[in-house]
């Protein structure tokens, strides 16, 4: 008897965490927001096809035996949009939320809202975690994409950034937080390869103030039949080609070659171009999902502390 009511406490807590996972709120629920335990949550617009409430409620899930404190944590999905981040942030303070990520279009929009925020957000110039900070009555800004794409690498690759040549494709979001990363961890060059040169060039010259001695340069996506590089080569797509089944690869595939690594940072349902041509050439080749997973473990680190060496797994598993 008393098993089949374990199993059925189990069963209505599974319900309970998916239902947290499934529903989009928006800015009028957080106005009537009435749980007290401790809520974590993404937001962006559009939002409903986050993947992160699964990850962070099965890491919190899996984690309730051995961190009895974290058991009444939950992540939800809020869809907010760029007029309310404002007003909405100390809302979530208030509302006795303990860590927020940031999505599109917010990353940047946020900073001027942020009591502090880590030097590694500060030299990317967006935050995608925010971390509750009560002496500061507010929000720290942290940016886990980087270290995230940097482990992800690590792990699926074997490719270390530390003395990597990289060829880094997009100058946007992404593509920032992946430049500062490689450059901290010393990467031997970067070459910025973008379709809009004032967009790259504009993130050149910011990362060279925080990395005047780096090797850093440009090349427009038109003249990417000129590039020439040394080994060992990582190709990072860090633009938004792959992210649809049809889209061609941002990366000339007879320009892959041997002793080349590719680390595609879409993902979706299919396989884009550019890791299906790697694949063939049986060069190591990865998706996004693995950073995702990453960049989410992190997360989560600078909420509950416990190392994202634990969580990743769970969190990658979740989104394969
Ligand atoms: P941004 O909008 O900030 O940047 C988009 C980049 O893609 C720009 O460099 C843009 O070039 C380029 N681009 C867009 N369309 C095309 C095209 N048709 N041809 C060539 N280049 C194009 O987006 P983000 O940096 O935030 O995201 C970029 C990608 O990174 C997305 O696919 C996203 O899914 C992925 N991502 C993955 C994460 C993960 O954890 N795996 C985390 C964050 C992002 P231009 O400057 O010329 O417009």
């Amino acid at each position: 008897m008393f098993k089949h009511l374990v199993a059925f406490a189990e069963f209505l807590l599974k319900i309970n965490i998916m239902l947290c996972a499934e529903k989009v709120y928006t800015l009028a629920d957080l106005k009537n927001w009435e749980r007290r335990e401790p809520s974590f949550a993404v937001l962006g617009k559009p939002i409903a096809h986050s993947l992160s409430p699964k990850m962070h409620n099965a890491a919190f899930s899996a984690l309730r035996e051995r961190k009895p404190q974290l058991a009444d944590c939950r992540y939800f999905r809020f869809e907010i949009a760029p007029e309310e981040l404002a007003g909405a942030l100390p809302l979530f303070f208030e509302k006795n939320f303990h860590g927020l990520n940031l999505t599109i279009p917010h990353k940047v929009a946020a900073l001027p809202v942020l009591k502090k925020l880590s030097p590694e957000a500060e030299i990317i110039g967006a935050a995608n975690t925010l971390v509750r900070d009560d002496a500061l009555g507010g929000w720290r800004g942290e940016n886990t994409d980087g270290r995230g794409f940097a482990r992800a690498a690590e792990m699926q690759l074997g490719a270390t950034l530390t003395g990597t040549h990289i060829v880094l494709l997009g100058a946007g979001g992404a593509a920032r937080a992946i430049a500062a990363t490689a450059l901290a961890q010393n990467c031997a060059s970067l070459t910025v390869v973008n379709r809009s040169r004032e967009r790259a060039e504009t993130l050149i010259a910011d990362l060279c103030a925080f990395f005047p001695k780096k090797k850093i340069s440009f090349l427009s996506s038109c003249d990417i039949q000129n590039l020439t590089t040394e080994e060992p080569a990582l190709i990072v797509n860090a633009t938004s080609l792959g992210l649809k089944p049809a889209d061609a690869s941002p990366f000339p595939p007879e320009l892959l070659c041997v002793g080349m690594a590719v680390y595609d940072t879409t993902y979706g349902s299919h396989t884009s171009a550019l890791v299906a041509v790697a694949r063939e050439r049986d060069l190591p080749a990865a998706d996004g999902r693995s950073m995702l997973a990453w960049q989410g473990a992190l997360a989560f680190e600078l909420w509950t502390c416990v190392p994202a060496a634990d969580t990743s797994p769970l969190m990658l598993r979740e989104l394969l």
